[in-house]
């Protein structure tokens, strides 16, 4: 690793901090980004920490037309002895690396660019908030800056990591969830762009969370996208059933994105002895382990919710209620553990925290 001398200028009026009542999910952002360009001659170049700002991207800018950008999503908690951590970052920074392969934009130095964050953190450890639940959103984002309407890749690009504190995912406490399994849209396929974290994957489900959201439910199931028969993930989080005693969630088949909080927990269920399997399984065979009484808790992976069990899942007009809509042992198991070690209340045997 190279580091580049990183520039910082300084807010000369910081903001007023959100109690942490009002935080909920990406409205507010903290005093200061941190930026980075790239372009053919200098390949990423100009490190720098300046204030939040709005920048100036023309207009022709190929991320506007062709959508050419990737991003990342992880937090920062605050721990009760004030420490700052992070949760298996490197993961993050070598998946917005595969994004960026996957999206023809040049790759980071992983090392380099978390290094930066921990700069950029360090700079705004205030904003970190303390309430139980709550953390410090971190959105790294790469777009494509070229001004020209060509339908090919472009030479420049702007990095940026912008900072969010953001309210606890459960203000009322773990609750399960209603799910809509999706049979009409699709959320990628095998050979797309289902595996990057990249806009148009996002703002393409808007359709079907639109119709889960007028029957009342919470979110949707994904089906594979050819023959819209296999499980996918449910949301944007990584979905696992537990079937008779074993946990099973689907293999990462090339249109679904691998998880972060999907690896932890298959490494902790295997830590625990409890079997887990990464395989194909279809809403046929989930169905049928449904009405044999074998289906005994379902649940999403992601950095958001960290764990959030299904309580319901909605299927060609029947009702499936899993574990009698409660949270199951595991789940719980799970999110203890997890947001245990994220906030450094359970001992990090892992060394998963930075
Ligand atoms: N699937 C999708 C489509 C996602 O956007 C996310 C959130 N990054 C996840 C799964 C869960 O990934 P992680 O556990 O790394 O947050």
């Amino acid at each position: 690793m190279t580091l580049q001398t990183i520039a910082f200028e300084k807010r000369e009026q910081l903001k007023q901090k959100p109690n942490s009542d009002q935080l909920g999910f990406g409205k507010y952002f903290t005093d200061h980004m941190f930026l980075m360009d790239y372009d053919e001659q200098k390949d990423w170049h100009n490190p720098r920490i300046v204030p939040y700002q709005s920048i100036s991207v023309d207009p022709s800018a190929m991320i506007f037309h062709y959508g050419q950008t990737v991003f990342e999503g992880l937090k920062a908690y605050r721990t009760e002895d004030d420490q700052i951590l992070l949760f298996r970052p490197e993961n993050n920074m070598k998946r917005l690396n595969q994004s960026s392969k996957r999206m023809s934009i040049p790759e980071i130095d992983e090392e380099e660019v978390l290094h930066y964050l921990q700069q950029l953190i360090a700079i705004e450890q205030d904003w970190v908030p303390s309430a139980e639940g709550t953390s410090l959103y971190i959105r790294p984002v790469v777009i494509a800056t070229d001004p020209n309407l060509s339908v090919e890749p472009s030479k420049t690009y702007t990095f940026m990591i912008i900072l969010s504190p953001v309210g606890s995912y459960y203000p009322q406490g773990i609750k399960p969830v209603s799910i809509r399994v999706e049979q009409q849209y699709t959320r990628a396929v095998k050979g797309g762009t289902g595996t990057a974290k990249t806009a148009a994957n996002y703002s393409g489900a808007y359709k079907a969370q639109e119709k889960a959201t007028e029957q009342g439910l919470s979110q949707v199931l994904w089906l594979d996208g050819i023959e819209k028969k296999y499980i996918e993930e449910v949301g944007s989080m990584n979905v696992f059933f537990k079937i008779d005693g074993e946990v099973i969630t689907p293999e990462l088949n090339g249109s679904i994105l691998e998880g972060i909080t999907r690896k932890s927990t298959i490494e902790l269920l295997n830590h625990w002895g409890i079997p887990v399997k990464e395989q194909k399984i279809s809403m046929a065979e989930l169905h049928a382990y449904y009405h044999n009484g074998k289906l005994e808790e379902a649940f999403g992976t992601g950095t958001a919710a960290v764990i959030s069990p299904i309580g319901e899942l909605i299927w060609e007009n029947e009702k499936l209620v899993i574990n009698e809509g409660q949270i199951g042992e595991v789940a719980k198991k799970l999110y203890d553990t997890i947001t245990g070690i994220q906030t450094g209340k359970v001992k990090d045997r892992y060394g998963w925290t930075v």
